[in-house]
């Protein structure tokens, strides 16, 4: 049989501290059909975070350019500092047949949806605030004051769940991946992406 598929770009959110970057990799490591669309920002690199791997850690001048340069499919400022997702990391990776992950905040998935209506979205919620705040502290990768101010803007991301088609807990990590993984599988199938040809 015949088959191809339409690549699908799946925007993915939560707050910080929710477990987003464990539930990636699993997710890109058990399916190699995804890749992750490396952002810009211009919030200084954390220990161990490699530049063009994690992020491209840019400047507040080179961040206005590209904004002049209309390089961004979307963009916003979490946290304090600037984030964008490059219009050109989405071209070279689909043009590889890529489906590609966008782990980006509630403000640049509403500019993404707009953009893309056939875009996959999920939101990752945690079981409680208690359980943010726990992970947050014990990770120790930010001083108190930052993890307060994520703490904070936690409940505005959270309020904006209900926008994404899809909503994951991740209580259980497990149970988390396989429910994601599910979404995207099933995703993958809809006949708008997928043709196949009986021969
Ligand atoms: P962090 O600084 O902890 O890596 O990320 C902080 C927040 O910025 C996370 O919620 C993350 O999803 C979001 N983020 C990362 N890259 C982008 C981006 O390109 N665009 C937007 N809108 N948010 C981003």
């Amino acid at each position: 049989m015949k088959e191809e598929r339409k690549t699908m770009l799946i925007v993915i959110s939560g707050p910080s501290g929710v477990g987003k970057g464990t539930i990636f990799k699993r997710l890109l490591d058990n399916d190699k059909s995804l890749t992750f669309s490396v952002s810009v920002t211009t919030r200084k690199p954390r220990i161990g975070e490699e530049d063009g791997v994690d992020y491209f850690f840019i400047t507040d001048a080179e961040y206005q350019d590209l904004l002049e340069k209309d390089a961004f499919l979307e963009h916003a400022t979490v946290h304090d500092h600037s984030y964008g997702t490059l219009k050109s990391q989405i071209e070279e990776k689909m043009a590889l047949g890529k489906n590609v992950v966008l782990d980006i905040d509630p403000q640049g998935a509403r500019q993404v949806m707009a953009k893309w209506p056939d875009c996959v979205s999920i939101f990752l919620l945690p079981p409680s605030y208690q359980a943010l705040h726990d992970r947050l502290y014990s990770r120790k990768t930010e001083p108190p004051d930052v993890i307060e101010r994520r703490l904070n803007n936690a409940r505005g991301e959270i309020d904006s769940a209900g926008l994404y088609q899809y909503n994951v807990v991740n209580d259980d990590l497990e149970l988390a991946c396989a429910q994601a993984t599910a979404i995207i599988a099933a995703e993958k199938q809809r006949t708008n992406r997928y043709f196949p040809v009986v021969e």
